[in-house]
């Protein structure tokens, strides 16, 4: 359910600024979705179906682009990815840690939880 929340919240801002232009209608929709957000992009695109549904939005193309974790460490100043473990059998994708992968300690989240329209195409 987290993805249709978050989804219809877009949806709704979408419709706001179109109604505002006063567009015929949406065509096409670009996202940035920070990996962290843990939103399944295939959940969104089903949400985004169903909601826009007899609205300007219908038929519109939704583009989801997908933004990597960044971390930074108070440390030792290290500043990027994620480290990321994959020895876990459980696991079918690297899971990210907390660790500094260069001096192991404790890094801070400082992108990737990021949930944007990052532009919208419409018919005025
Ligand atoms: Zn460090």
């Amino acid at each position: 359910m987290h993805e249709g929340a978050i989804t219809s919240q877009i949806v709704e801002n979408v419709l706001r600024e179109a109604e505002k232009r006063k567009a015929k209608s949406v065509l096409e929709v670009h996202l940035e979705i920070g990996k962290l957000m843990f939103l399944n992009p295939e959940q969104v695109r089903f949400w985004y179906q169903m909601l826009t549904k007899n609205t300007i939005l219908e038929g519109s193309k939704l583009m989801i682009e997908e933004k990597e974790g960044v971390v930074k460490c108070p440390k030792c100043g290290y500043q990027g990815d994620f480290k990321y473990i994959n020895d876990d059998p459980a696991f079918h994708v690297p899971t990210p840690t907390l660790n500094c992968p260069k001096c192991d300690g404790t890094v801070e989240i400082i992108g990737g939880k990021e949930c944007l329209i990052k532009k919208v195409k419409m018919l005025i």
